[in-house]
Formats: structure tokens, C-alpha cells, sequence
């Protein structure tokens, strides 16, 4: 068995695929993909594309990068996997070290999953369990931003947004209080991006005078919200909102598992939270951070929350006292997802990837000049390595297309009729790429964003 078709049948003859409708694939082609290298994926009969948009934004390296692959087979060789509950093992210690020294200040801890919703879970759990623990039972809600995406299990689904993700499972769902985000597409025009956030911000400082008392914690993603259709925000939010968390006695869970390990341009996007006071230091700490994705390079499925020993300590009694975080997974901090998750930041420090990508960032942004001009595009945004286009029907009024037009689908199509894979979300392309692309590339993937919006838009 060799060619596309047959790999293809079998799939759809017993692979349920993600987030997709499985009627489609009876006109769209799913693509079977054999062996990958770098930015490259390639399917059965050699045609290649480039994943620009780092295979759900996990693969930061490049896929089978080498120095992670010897790595990965070293663990192999020597210790695949473990329980961590009463043991534990040399990748988990050292990861844990290395996290909470290169992670905002004052985190401490790491507890450890196998996927980004779990993470998330541990945080809204951890918070509420730890307003239990000091005798604040009465602290059962969470404030949540519209157009906010943390995953797919029920706890991280109550706390995304309204959308077509969450909408059919309200029923099952708690009830977060949800604000307004500061998402600056809808700002006026001449409205500079600083402005309306801190504007913005007066939602979250009114839900919070609400509801301190009955809440635990905020959560957010900071900067950039990407599932939410790459929607982005000035960095004073956050700022404000440690502030205001503080002041009100509630917890901040930053969702950092899309845009930390330098998505945004700093390796975590909370450090680019700017000082309330001239002479502070730049940057938050939340008491909660969740990180995945590009945490092990888009290699394995790791997941960690990191949190301070203010968390720790109200945890930490007698057994009797039933304090404990009674929580796991079966795969909890397994070994070769650590030692990926540490040849990841052995790469980040070798390559000096941060500097290098500044150059690619920029880039990214002159090679997309003349989507800035186009009739069909509303806005073109980035933050770092992210940069997303917003497809129209009318860029003046920003008039967006049906939703059921299914436009961004199209680009899709072009996309992969001409080497590259992007995946809109609804009608908004964007660039993901791994940061191991070459200024060539980005060029390429550029012009094809550009000649797939213009044939998606050309009725
Ligand atoms: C992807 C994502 C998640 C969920 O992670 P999974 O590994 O897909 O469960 C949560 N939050 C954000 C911000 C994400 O982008």
C-alpha cells in the first residue's frame, strides 16, 4: 500500500478526524501525510507542502529535528516511562528546574499533563481547591474573555468564549462571567491599539468589583487569541489585570500554551507586560501558567502548570486534613516528553532563536505589504512570529463574508494546490510558521496567502 488513494480510504473507513464535519472528506481530499523533515510534510506520492502553521502551532524546530531525535532515542534507550505518583525520574527534575528559572518570577512548582485542556483543568481545579484549603469555599467562579480559547475538555471548554466549539455543550458547562475582550480589531479607526485596550480593560474591572467574592481566578491568553481567529491585544491588559487580580483577591491563569516559547517575540508573552509605574520592571506573574505546544517542538504530548508556593503551602499539611491535590494522569511527566520538552530549550539557547526570529517576524510583515492593500483584507496584525490577515468582503466597512460562504476554505484549497498549508480560521489566514523557515520560504508562503485570497475573493 503506497498512494494517497488507498491511505486515504482506510483512513475514512475508521479514522474519526478532529474538529472536522466527516462528509467533507467525500469532496474535500484529506491528505495522508508520509514522512516529514524540517518545514516540509510529505504525502505518499511526494507532492510536499510547506506547514506553515507549525502543525497547530506545536512544531517550533521543524519537524525530526535532529538534535531532538538524539535526544529522544538516548531516553529511549534508557528509560521510556514511569509513574510519577511515589516516583520520579531525571528529565522531570531537571525540566521542572529549568522551567521555573526561565519562566516569569516567582513561579515555582510544575505539575505536569499530557495535553493543553488537562493543564488547563489543573489551574481552574488548583484555584478553586486553594480558596477551599484557606476557607473561602464560597470562591466557585471564573471571569473568562470573550473570544477566549483554552480547550476541548468541559472545564476548559466553560471557561473558551462563546462559540461554535462551546455553544453545543452549554448545557453541560459551568457558567464563567464573561467580559468583553480587548481584542483591538474592533477599535475605531485612528484608535491606537494602547488606547483601546486600557478602554477595553473598564469591562474586567467591573466584572471584577462584581464578583471577587464568588470567583477564583481570570483567565486569559495573553496577547494573542488564536483560536479565536488570531484576535490581538496590547499588553497594558495585563499589566491592569495583575493589578486589579491583586487588589481583588482573585487568581490570574495565564494560558500561555499557544503563544509561550516565543510565539509573541519574548519567550513568554507575559513578559511583555509593560510597568504601571515608570522604574518597574516590565512583565507579570500569574499565579497560574499553563504551557504545551511548542513545549516539546510538536513532538510528544506534554503539558505543564506552573504556579508559586503560595499555591503550594495551602496544600501542604497532614494527609488527615484532605488537602492534597488529588489529581493525575495516567501519563503524567512522562520521561520522553521531558526530555523533548529539554532539548527544546537546549535549541532555544544554542540558536539564540529569540534574536533570529526578529528578523523572520519582520519579514513575515514586509512580505505581506501588499495584502495591506487589498480590497478584501480588513487588517493585517502581528504579534512575533504570528501574523494573521482578516479576509472581507469590504476592507473599508470591514463587512465580513457569510460565515457558510466557507471563504477561508478556499485558501485552504489553494494552499495545498500550490505546496503550503494554511489553515484559516473561518476567514482569517495566518502565518504560523516553525521557526526554522528561511526568509525564501516566507516569501513563498506570503504570495501564496496573497494569490489564494485573491481567488477565494474573485466572486
Ligand atoms: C491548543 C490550546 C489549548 C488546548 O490544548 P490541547 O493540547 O489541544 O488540549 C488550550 N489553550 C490554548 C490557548 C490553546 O491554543
Amino acid at each position: 500500500m503506497s498512494s494517497n488513494a488507498e491511505w486515504t480510504a482506510r483512513s475514512k473507513a475508521h479514522v474519526w478526524h478532529p474538529c472536522t464535519q466527516m462528509k467533507d472528506h467525500e469532496w474535500l481530499p484529506l491528505i495522508p501525510i508520509k514522512s516529514a523533515q524540517g518545514v516540509w510534510l510529505e504525502d505518499f506520492e511526494g507532492q510536499r507542502y510547506i506547514d506553515a502553521i507549525s502543525s497547530w502551532w506545536t512544531n517550533i524546530f521543524g519537524h525530526r529535528h535532529p538534535y531532538i531525535i538524539e535526544q529522544l532515542k538516548n531516553q529511549l534507550d534508557t528509560l521510556d516511562h514511569v509513574m510519577l505518583a511515589g516516583f520520579t525520574h531525571q528529565p522531570v527534575v531537571e525540566l521542572s528546574e529549568r522551567l521555573c528559572q526561565i519562566t516569569p518570577p516567582g513561579l515555582s512548582r510544575c505539575i505536569y499533563a499530557d495535553n493543553g485542556s488537562s493543564a488547563v483543568e489543573v489551574a481552574l481545579k488548583m484555584s478553586f481547591h486553594y480558596w477551599k484549603n484557606i476557607g473561602k469555599p464560597q470562591k466557585t467562579r471564573f471571569i473568562a474573555l470573550e473570544n477566549g480559547y483554552h480547550g476541548e475538555t468541559l472545564g476548559a471548554l466553560a471557561v473558551g468564549g462563546p462559540s461554535m466549539y462551546r455553544d453545543t455543550y452549554a448545557p453541560l458547562l459551568l457558567s464563567p462571567i464573561f467580559v468583553p475582550s480587548p481584542d483591538c480589531y474592533e477599535r475605531a479607526p485612528g484608535e491606537s491599539w494602547e488606547d483601546y485596550t486600557r478602554a477595553q480593560f473598564r469591562h474586567m474591572e467591573r466584572a471584577l468589583q462584581q464578583h471577587a467574592s464568588e470567583t477564583c481566578a481570570v483567565i486569559l491568553e495573553p496577547l494573542v487569541q488564536c483560536a479565536g481567529a488570531m484576535r490581538m491585544y496590547h499588553p497594558i491588559y495585563l499589566s491592569l489585570l495583575r493589578e486589579a487580580c491583586d487588589r481583588h483577591n482573585v487568581h490570574l491563569i495565564a494560558d500561555e500554551i499557544a503563544v509561550g516559547f516565543g510565539r509573541t517575540g519574548t519567550l513568554f508573552a507575559c513578559e511583555q507586560a509593560p510597568p504601571l509605574t515608570p522604574g518597574d520592571a516590565s512583565g507579570i506573574t500569574p499565579d497560574f501558567m499553563c504551557l504545551s505546544k511548542g513545549l516539546v517542538s510538536g513532538t510528544l504530548p506534554l503539558a505543564v502548570t506552573l504556579t508559586h508556593d503560595a499555591i503550594y503551602d495551602a496544600f501542604y499539611d497532614e494527609y488527615k486534613t484532605g488537602k492534597a491535590f488529588l489529581h493525575s494522569h495516567s501519563f503524567t511527566g512522562n520521561p520522553l516528553g521531558c526530555r523533548a520538552a529539554l532539548a527544546t530549550l537546549d535549541l532555544f539557547e544554542r540558536e539564540n532563536t529569540l534574536a533570529s526570529n526578529r528578523l523572520l517576524s519582520h519579514l513575515m510583515w514586509t512580505q505581506t505589504a501588499e495584502l495591506r492593500r487589498h480590497p478584501h483584507v480588513a487588517e493585517v496584525r502581528q504579534q512575533g512570529m504570528i501574523l494573521a490577515i482578516e479576509m472581507v468582503k469590504d476592507a473599508q466597512r470591514k463587512t465580513p463574508y457569510p460565515a457558510s460562504e466557507r471563504r477561508g476554505l478556499r485558501v485552504y484549497q489553494y494552499g495545498l494546490e500550490h505546496g503550503v498549508l494554511l489553515r484559516p480560521l473561518g476567514n482569517v489566514i495566518y502565518l504560523m510558521p516553525p521557526y526554522v523557515i528561511t526568509p525564501k520560504q516566507i516569501e513563498h508562503i506570503a504570495q501564496v496567502a496573497l494569490r489564494g485570497i485573491d481567488a477565494a475573493t474573485r466572486d
